[in-house]
């Protein structure tokens, strides 16, 4: 039984993500004291909750102390299996954070599965579908996985009601990523989604993007996803190179003006675009769980974050792996899983 606590580190509802998918893929339970001690609303929420039943199902497995603002839960994982799956979270909790708890248990699987996922697609605190979909799934595609995810249905904050679906084969073979630089730039996008809003807010946002990026109009797509059950905006500026996608978001919100949510969006891709690591500040976070479980290789990264750090703690409380953190002279960190 792997003990952990949840209060260590970053102190949020990653350690329990990471833990579930860890779990299923060593078969070794776990047992979690304090989780999300860090955080206003410490304990399990919706989201959390559908993340541990989401675990349990695609592996036969036993949670006891699933409760909604629990502190404290055993997992008890059994045969990872194939199958089609329905997640509802049940409010607009997030959807690709649910997602990424049972992908790393799925390509361990003997067959394709089929999974649905209801609630928030576009979150704050969470990576938005396109951050998946661009960016996440083909580096681990890189590793020798193959998924395909659809977004069927925006969801937003508070009204939720979005669908991703994921199909995930099978794992053929595992590489090692190496992904050190970003290679030459190839293309450029600006999103501006608007769901049951004025489809102005999109324009203004897409206004600012070229006013302070100078970016050419074939660069700018506007979305309307009136299919949302509730209103929404989001910005998101996704930037292409040879070796990676990156992808920066920000949301819209009540008395925010659209050029202050383009701003915000634009601040978080210049600190990017500031060094040349490849990958980002959150995608560092998410990348070293299937890197540790694919052989291990390495990544630069603009910086360190506690997420990252606290995500390596928890590999290495399953897997016996090395991790280091390099610093280079230009400020950037090489990480190394082995
Ligand atoms: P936690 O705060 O522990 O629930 O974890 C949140 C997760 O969401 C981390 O893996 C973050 O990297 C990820 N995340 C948060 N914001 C973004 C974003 N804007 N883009 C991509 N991923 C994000």
């Amino acid at each position: 039984m792997i003990e952990i606590d949840g209060s260590e580190g970053e102190g949020g509802g990653q350690i329990l993500r990471s833990s579930l998918a860890l779990s299923i893929v060593t078969g070794k339970p776990v047992r979690f004291t304090n989780l999300r001690a860090n955080r206003n609303k410490p304990g399990l929420m919706r989201q959390h909750l559908t993340a541990v039943k989401a675990a349990t199902e695609v592996c036969d497995g036993a949670a006891e102390g699933a409760e909604l603002n629990s502190q404290e839960l055993t997992f008890t994982p059994g045969p990872i299996r194939a199958g089609d799956f329905h997640f509802d979270v049940g409010t607009a909790g997030s959807c690709t954070l649910v997602l990424q708890t049972v992908l790393p248990a799925l390509l361990y699987a003997d067959q394709s599965s089929c999974v649905v996922v209801e609630g928030g697609t576009h979150n704050p605190f969470a990576p938005p579908f396109e951050f998946l979909d661009r960016t996440f799934v083909p580096l681990v595609s890189r590793m020798g996985a193959k998924v395909e995810l659809k977004l069927q249905q925006h969801g937003f904050y508070p009204s939720g009601g979005g669908r991703i679906t994921a199909t995930v084969w099978p794992k053929e073979s595992s590489r090692p990523l190496c992904l050190l630089n970003r290679g030459k730039l190839l293309s450029r996008q600006a999103i501006a989604v608007v769901a049951n809003l004025p489809v102005d807010i999109a324009s203004r946002e897409l206004s600012t993007v070229t006013k302070k990026l100078g970016w050419a109009k074939r660069c700018l797509t506007t979305i309307e996803a009136n299919e949302s059950p509730g209103p929404g905006n989001v910005v998101m500026l996704s930037v292409k190179y040879e070796n990676i996608n990156e992808l920066f978001v920000a949301f819209g919100k009540r008395g925010i003006s659209a050029e202050r949510v383009a701003q915000k969006a634009i601040k978080h891709l210049n600190n990017y675009l500031r060094h040349d690591a490849p990958v980002g500040p959150y995608l560092a976070d998410q990348l070293s769980l299937p890197i540790a479980l694919s052989g291990g290789g390495e990544f630069r990264t603009c910086e360190l974050t506690d997420h990252t750090q606290t995500n390596l703690a928890t590999i290495k409380r399953f897997l016996d792996v090395e991790t280091m953190a390099t610093s280079q002279q230009d400020g950037t960190v090489v990480v190394t899983i082995r």
